[in-house]
């Protein structure tokens, strides 16, 4: 994971160089780093711990050692060695002269440490990313030319990366490169940017390149130049970037993740608003390019997606099966890749990602990618790695997601899986009052998550009275069952209670020899096929004394007295529930964390994106 940043131009590098890495903070923060060049000469600085920590040690720095035009930064999310100073970037050769920041995982960096040791090189970190320093080191000892030697370097490595290097002999000159880890060039006047993400940069400018897998970039102030892996001139077109800096504030909202789950109304909103007009039109999904007739050819259907997008896939094949009636499997990025998996051009397979770069999803789009699979990606960045690999695009376009928690883009993700799979029924003329009835719900569904929002009060005082309990279980059963999940897991992220989502069902097949006083016991009751099931199961976690907290848009009169508390949420067909029950789960795993104090928007060991495997 990480965020890395670059700066070449007239400005005070470190004070962009740090702005940038604010924006990246999202993607790790467990230590950062700056190299800055002046005169000739690089000066790093690093810290552990958050990032303010290095702001505080660059203070204690005199202007003259800080004064630079040109520099690279990295926020760090560790994989390979302790979260120390040492260990974070940038990292540097022996003589110091070349120094880099690293986004990814180099595979074979033992055998290259054993190599180059022999060779004399002194190692200082634990980290898989000294063994690059010392490479490009020795290659640019033998052809004195940086993006020789960077080209020669990364041929050596297995994994993946995204590298800024520099080299005190070539002042003006930052080389970039990156293969399965994001890099971006942001393009100035008279200065040039690199970046992991685009809020690190989209202050500054709003034109970008994008490098493709295995190029390098060399960058100055007033020149950018870029080449293929076979070194000839690449022409890699200037694009326009999409977000206002604007989106990248709080709003007034305590965190990130309590303002972005008050932007859900709108993010439904936005997403329907040139898909979906009435109940009874067609919608309209301009990039997903599956023709009838594929469409009657798909056998099955696979889902792949890591955490929070992964229960998106799990109430996805509940509303696909059901409208389709397509078999769908879903299964987490990590578990598809590495076996055999069975996918061809009948398969329709459906990849989900907030940020388009998950490592996991990545690498098991590009396996079905080479067995003929229509390759279908939900995401909140259309301009990604995904986006880019992808033969059909739903952009769930929730707008940018600072807080790691996923929220926003969750029910983002829910509406397009909706949108998706009327579209696919629409397109095989399927009708039925389901689909009526689906669309209706959508368009009124703003309005009931405003009316959860608008009266947080009860859940704020649910959360404060649970929050000293040190395990949850959370039951439902059918299409809410994902929504256990993702509520259990929002739990967990930030409040770190162990807290896990269950099928009420199977409540009886193990989980119930856990439950006394002491663990609460969430229940999704949704009025619906399954609601008299999970109120039996209320039943008997309420005979084994747990405490029984219901979220349910009814509770009979005699039902009551099972629940020690509940929340009523706006009345809603089962099939669409669990994008108005998720909001509450959300909010109470929210106040409780921030009961307690917890870094609500960064959780400690987690990262937004996660772009390595
Ligand atoms: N593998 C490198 C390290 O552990 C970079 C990690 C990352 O990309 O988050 O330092």
């Amino acid at each position: 994971m990480c965020g890395i940043v670059g700066y070449v131009g007239y400005q005070n590098a470190v004070d962009i160089l740090i702005d940038g890495l604010k924006h990246l903070e999202y993607r790790g923060y467990d230590s950062s780093g700056v190299a800055l060049m002046a005169d000739g000469k690089i000066n790093v600085y690093k810290a552990q711990g958050k990032l303010q920590n290095l702001i505080d040690e660059l203070k204690t720095k005199s202007d003259s050692d800080i004064k630079s035009n040109m520099g690279i930064g990295h926020i760090r999310w560790a994989t390979h060695g302790l979260p120390n100073q040492i260990n974070a970037h940038p990292q540097t050769c022996n003589c110091g002269g070349l120094t880099l920041v690293h986004n990814g995982i180099i595979e074979n960096y033992a055998s290259l440490k054993t190599e180059l040791e022999k060779e004399g090189c002194k190692f200082k970190s634990q980290t898989d990313t000294e063994v690059a320093a010392h490479l490009i080191a020795r290659e640019y000892d033998k052809t004195k030319d940086l993006v020789l030697a960077v080209n020669n370097a990364v041929k050596q490595l297995k994994g993946a990366w995204a590298f800024c290097v520099m080299h005190k002999n070539e002042p003006d000159n930052i080389v970039a490169t990156r293969k399965n880890a994001p890099l971006l060039i942001g393009v100035g006047e008279n200065e040039n940017f690199l970046a992991s993400d685009i809020p690190a940069i989209i202050k500054y400018t709003k034109k970008a390149i994008y490098l493709n897998d295995g190029q390098i970039a060399r960058i100055s102030k007033n020149n950018i130049e870029i080449f293929n892996p076979d070194l000839s001139i690449a022409d890699n077109k200037v694009e326009f970037l999409p977000f206002e800096p604007l989106a990248l504030s709080k709003m007034g909202y305590k965190h990130f993740m309590l303002k972005e789950i008050h932007e859900q109304p709108d993010v439904v909103r936005n997403i329907l608003q040139d898909k979906i007009f009435d109940e009874i039109s067609d919608i309209k999904l301009k990039d997903v390019k599956l023709t009838k007739e594929e469409i009657k050819n798909i056998k099955r259907i696979q889902i792949i997606a890591c955490g929070t997008s992964l229960h998106a896939g799990l109430v996805g094949k509940y509303v696909l099966e059901e409208i389709t009636g397509i078999p769908v499997d879903v299964e987490a990025s990590s578990e598809y890749i590495y076996r055999s998996t069975i996918a061809d051009k009948n398969t329709l397979v459906i990849g989900i990602s907030q940020s388009g770069e998950t490592a996991d999803t990545i690498t098991a789009i590009k396996q079905v990618k080479k067995k003929g699979a229509h390759v279908l990606i939900i995401t909140n960045r259309n301009e990604s790695m995904l986006a880019r690999l992808s033969n059909s695009l739903l952009h769930v376009n929730a707008g940018i997601e600072v807080s790691v928690a996923a929220t926003k883009s969750y029910i983002a993700q829910l509406i397009s899986i909706y949108l998706l799979a009327i579209f696919m029924a629409q397109t095989l003329d399927i009708k039925t009052d389901l689909i009526k009835d689906i669309k209706h719900e959508l368009l009124i569904l703003p309005s009931k998550l405003e009316a959860i929002l608008s009266n947080c009060s009860l859940i704020r005082e649910v959360a404060k009275k649970y929050s000293s309990y040190k395990n949850f279980i959370f039951i439902a059963r059918g299409i809410n069952y994902p929504t256990a999940l993702e509520g259990a897991l929002k739990l967990k992220e930030i409040s770190y209670i162990n807290a896990t989502g269950y099928p009420a069902g199977e409540l009886k097949h193990g989980p119930i020899a856990m439950l006394d006083e002491t663990m609460p016991v969430l229940a999704i009751l949704n009025e619906g096929i399954v609601y008299d099931k999970v109120m039996s199961n209320c039943e008997e976690a309420y005979a084994r004394q747990a405490k029984l907290i219901g979220v349910a848009n009814h509770i009979d009169d005699k039902h009551k007295k099972l629940f020690d508390d509940y929340i009523l949420i706006p009345d809603i067909k089962d099939i669409v529930s669990p994008a108005l029950n998720v909001t509450v789960l959300q909010l109470l795993a929210y106040y409780i964390a921030e009961y307690l104090g917890k870094d609500v928007d960064q959780p400690r060991n987690l990262a937004k994106s996660v772009t390595v495997e």
